[in-house]
């Protein structure tokens, strides 16, 4: 009886990424029977815990979904009956042959599949990639392992990392999680577009305007920016998860819904892409700013960021993809940290009605009285199409409505997180949601250049409020294409 078994193993267990987000999206699958029957998590990192130890750790951050809360005490009981722990070095093959050990012990003789989730800081990747493959990798099962982001920090170093990966895996074994694609809404665009039959014949530089990929958080680096800074929000945010939403958005129909085939479609998309310009992108930092008697600290009062840093916390950039779909649609971005929301959306705005009779009806801003399609990713969850409408009543007056379709009035269960979504898919061997190496290669093409030219020229930031709308010049750019942002003014 040749029954299998999954090992899922935190490496980096003791960490925050690890805490928060890791071992609740197992939990919260275990909890809706997603797991395989046969399974154990252990953690691995250098920290000296027992299993107890870990458990009590793990138990802390588990919750239960509003549709969970039945036998949850229970569940959380059995889950953390099976999680494990294992102490040791990053960097050592005896202690990975250490784990291995304890991990064929809970095997039990079945099939061993393993999943290594790798969370812990880039320097390491290799070290333990090593250590997991040549000690500690399935004989007669398979071997994945989950990267999180950075993926280098330019196209070179991107392309070492690969390379040092491959040394050790297979690209069929390398699953690089970008957790935007994990995001309910973003796994729903496709759906949007096409299964519907009134949204993908407007796909097109023929109707649409431009296209709008926007990130904010209301705060900023808080004492944890000794990352960051050596990133800035162009690689942390742009690089990768608005830049996947675009490929996502824009691509041509692929051939199915495999794999290979949806990321062919992106990567053809970032291969039409124009790499990115200076003269179209502009970067912003926050300031220290004082409203209400409060005192919110500038960027550079971070304790662990330099006192003379230039690394953008804010930008805005104009990309273009010079294929026959979008040849001369703007794709703007607008990521960044200390600003008056938090808030990811995807805004598709239209154009003009052309020869409209009703032009005069609807007051004096023609440009707000496009159509405008707006995809919330987070928080609550939506999606609403402006329309002209007319005002009820004897005389004929347009104004703006939502046809609207909210998360939380329409759907009573709690959207599962990104990781849970993630984790299922790589335990199930589906490639959809993770980054291709070439994917990544294309990706790093076009902000390369531009990052280099940044670094070099130390260009400096536009200074912006904590808590504002960020800088000024994120209009001018926008306004360069006869564009407005969308998320600013009354009617968002
Ligand atoms: P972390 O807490 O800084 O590190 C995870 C664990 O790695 C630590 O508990 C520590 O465990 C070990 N570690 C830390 N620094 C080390 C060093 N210099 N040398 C050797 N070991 C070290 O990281 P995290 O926030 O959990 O994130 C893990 C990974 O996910 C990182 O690659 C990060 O970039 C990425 N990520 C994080 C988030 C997030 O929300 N936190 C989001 C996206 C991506 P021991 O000391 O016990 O060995």
């Amino acid at each position: 009886e040749s029954e299998s078994t999954v090992s899922i193993t935190v490496v980096g267990a003791s960490g925050d990424l690890a805490k928060k987000k890791i071992f609740p999206a197992l939990f919260a699958l275990y909890y809706e029977g997603c797991l395989p029957k046969h399974f154990t998590i252990c953690g691995y990192a250098r920290s000296k815990m027992t299993d107890a130890e870990l458990r009590t750790m793990v138990s802390k951050t588990l919750t239960c979904r509003i549709d969970q809360r039945e036998n949850c005490g229970e569940k959380m009981d059995q889950f953390l009956e099976r999680c494990f722990y294992h102490s040791g070095q990053y960097d050592s093959q005896d202690h990975f042959a250490q784990l291995d050990k304890k991990l064929k012990e809970h095997e039990a003789g079945r099939i061993p599949n393993r999943l290594f989730y790798l969370s812990i800081p880039p320097n390491i990747f290799i070290d333990a990639v090593r250590c997991a493959s040549l000690s500690a990798s399935s004989g007669n099962g398979w071997t994945r392992v989950i990267v999180e982001k950075p993926f280098g920090r330019d196209s070179e170093s991107s392309a070492a990392l690969t390379k040092a990966l491959k040394q050790y895996l297979e690209e069929d074994q390398i699953f690089r999680i970008d957790h935007y694609l994990g995001k309910e809404l973003v796994e729903n665009l496709s759906v949007l577009r096409f299964s519907n039959l009134i949204f993908e014949p407007l796909w097109s530089r023929q109707y649409i305007r431009n296209v709008q990929l926007i990130f904010s958080e209301d705060f900023g680096t808080e004492g944890r920016g000794g990352y960051f800074d050596n990133y800035g929000i162009i690689r942390d945010i742009m690089q990768n998860h608005l830049l996947q939403i675009l490929a996502l958005f824009a691509m041509e129909t692929p051939v199915s819904l495999d794999a290979e085939d949806i990321r062919n479609e992106k990567v053809k998309v970032l291969r039409s892409m124009r790499p990115l310009q200076l003269e179209n992108v502009v970067t912003g930092q926050y300031k220290s700013h004082v409203r209400g008697g409060i005192t919110y600290p500038a960027y550079t009062d971070d304790k662990t960021v330099p006192k003379d840093s230039l690394t953008p916390t804010f930008a805005a950039a104009a990309l273009f993809i010079d294929n026959a779909r979008w040849d001369g649609v703007p794709f703007l971005m607008k990521a960044g940290k200390a600003l008056h929301n938090k808030r990811a959306e995807i805004r598709v705005q239209f154009r003009h009605v052309p020869g409209n009779l009703y032009n005069r009806n609807i007051g004096t801003d023609l440009d707000r009285a496009t159509n405008e399609l707006v995809i919330r990713v987070q928080p609550d969850e939506a999606i609403f199409l402006k329309i002209n409408n007319k005002v009820p009543g004897l005389g004929m007056r347009l104004d703006r409505s939502n046809l609207n379709l909210h998360y939380a009035a329409r759907y009573s269960t709690e959207i599962p997180d990104a990781y849970e979504r993630l984790l299922l898919d790589a335990i199930e061997g589906e490639r959809r949601l993770f980054i291709r190496s070439d994917e990544l290669d294309a990706a790093w093409a076009l902000f390369t250049p531009l990052l280099k030219e940044i670094e070099e020229k130390k260009i400096i930031p536009e200074y912006y409020p904590y808590g504002s709308r960020g800088p000024v010049g994120a209009h001018y750019l926008a306004a360069r294409y006869k564009v407005r942002w969308g998320d600013v003014g009354l009617d968002q």
